[in-house]
């Protein structure tokens, strides 16, 4: 079942600018970094109540971060729903006819699976489905 907001990615050119914008408006001591090689990304990120902010820059032009930051520039690239189910959340919306960029979970940051499903199925919200490994 998905139940919660988990995280919200942003896209970046230059994580250590974003990390100093984003330090100085929040205010913030600590920043979790993680390169996430499957993913073709590196990560900065903090947790605000329980809701996480992913900075995502490409670690390189083939990463679909490099291709959504070269069409659409610096902003929101996703928003992370948490689910205890994901496997089954993605056989349900494909019975939906909910297209899925990721038909099988796929390792993500933290350590967690995740999923993506594709903008043109959900309003134009790139969505992302997250759980933890079991
Ligand atoms: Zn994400």
């Amino acid at each position: 079942m998905i139940q919660a907001v988990d995280h919200i990615g942003i896209a970046v050119r230059d994580l250590e600018a974003s990390i100093a914008l984003y330090r100085s408006i929040f205010q913030l001591s600590d920043i979790h970094r993680e390169h996430v090689e499957a993913q073709g990304v590196d990560i900065a990120s903090f947790e605000l109540n329980g809701v996480r902010i992913e900075l995502t820059a490409p670690l390189n032009a083939d990463s679909p971060i490099a291709k959504f930051l070269e069409k659409r520039g610096e902003g929101i690239h996703h928003v992370a729903f948490r689910t205890d189910t994901i496997g089954a959340d993605l056989q349900r919306l494909a019975d939906n006819n909910v297209r899925l960029i990721n038909t099988e979970p796929q390792l993500g940051a933290h350590d967690m699976l995740i999923a993506f499903l594709h903008p043109s199925s959900t309003g134009g919200v790139l969505m992302e489905l997250c759980s933890e490994k079991s």
